[in-house]
């Protein structure tokens, strides 16, 4: 069967040279060659065993960690978020959250069961499979810290149960079995009867003083380096405000990358690399992009 021919029941529900654009928070990306939105796991099973062997697949949350280059996706995008969505209360410490789940439902829902510390989850504007990808944290919290265990799927579109030990953790950086996706994690929290949703309500007042929420970004663009804050660096490097084409360094943050309304995810990408390279030269640090950049360049 060919990679771009599918049996007619997923013909119909599948978007075609979808603009990733609607997808990421950054609002830049051109066309996937595929986007199918799965009805549930039995539906995504099939779906990936009907795709041709070889056909690259990859799996989106919130798209508030992408950066979707212009020429698009060869191959097929898995849209989770609102689909994946069980969040349930296992037992006393221990919650079942589907990888669609906004962290921000999470958090919430954490707080009304008395569970936490899960407050943080609330400043992370993504699903939690995105989360599980890339060990998201904010506020002194990590996704990992909580995981007991995770439901995957692969390529095959078995599903299977792996313990969190299967996985190496890091500071925005998880490794395991590669060609798997997840569907949902076993998370453990602490049992916190006193925790309201006024703690979240705090933190996120602190973030939108510090951070420019409210403009169409990626969060931050760098790690920080060992003992440093990437947006230390390429403040002090005289960054803050300089653009290429519609992005912008934030001048509230500087570790935030800002699209005006016109940029181009090549205006990104060049802006990325400018800085990295001027924080290179004035201060011999190479920062480590967050951001994933994923895609095709676009020759037009
Ligand atoms: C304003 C703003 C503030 C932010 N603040 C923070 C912060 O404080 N801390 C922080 O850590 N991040 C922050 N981020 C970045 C982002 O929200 C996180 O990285 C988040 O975890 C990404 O989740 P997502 O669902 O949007 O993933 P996406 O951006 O859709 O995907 C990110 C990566 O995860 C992979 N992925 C997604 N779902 C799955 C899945 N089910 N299985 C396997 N792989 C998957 C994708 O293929 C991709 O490689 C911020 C972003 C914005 C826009």
């Amino acid at each position: 069967m060919n990679a771009l021919s599918l049996p007619p029941d997923f013909e119909a529900r599948l978007s075609r040279n979808e603009p990733m654009s609607k997808h990421t928070s950054w609002h830049v990306g051109g066309p996937a060659d595929l986007f199918f939105t799965p009805l549930d796991v039995t539906d995504i099973s099939a779906f990936l065993q009907n795709l041709e062997a070889g056909t690259p697949v990859m799996w989106i949350g919130l798209g508030s960690n992408l950066l979707v280059r212009d020429g698009g996706i060869r191959g097929a995008v898995i849209e989770t978020h609102g689909v994946f969505d069980e969040l349930e209360r296992r037992n006393d410490n221990e919650v079942w959250c589907g990888s669609g789940v906004a962290c921000a439902k999470l958090a919430k829902q954490c707080i009304k069961w008395g569970l936490g510390p899960a407050e943080f989850f609330a400043g992370i504007p993504g699903t939690l499979g995105g989360a599980l990808a890339m060990n998201a944290g904010a506020f002194g919290g990590e996704t990992w810290r909580h995981v007991v265990s995770v439901a995957v799927i692969d390529r095959a579109g078995v599903r299977r149960e792996r313990p969190a030990a299967d996985y190496t953790v890091g500071y925005r950086h998880v490794a395991g079995p590669s060609d798997e996706w997840f569907l949902g994690a076993l998370l453990r929290f602490e049992l916190r009867p006193g925790v309201s949703s006024d703690d979240i309500r705090h933190l996120l007042a602190k973030r939108k003083a510090t951070q420019p929420i409210s403009e169409w970004s990626c969060g931050s663009v760098f790690t920080n380096p060992p003992g440093d804050h990437a947006a230390r660096l390429i403040e002090a490097s005289g960054l803050k405000g300089f653009r290429v084409g519609g992005a912008r360094v934030s001048e509230m943050h500087a570790n935030f990358i800002v699209n005006d309304g016109t940029a181009s995810a090549a205006d990104i990408e060049q802006l990325i690399r400018f800085v990295q390279q001027t924080v290179e030269q004035e201060h011999g640090v190479r920062l480590s992009k967050e951001v994933r950049i994923v895609g095709e360049v676009s020759h037009d």
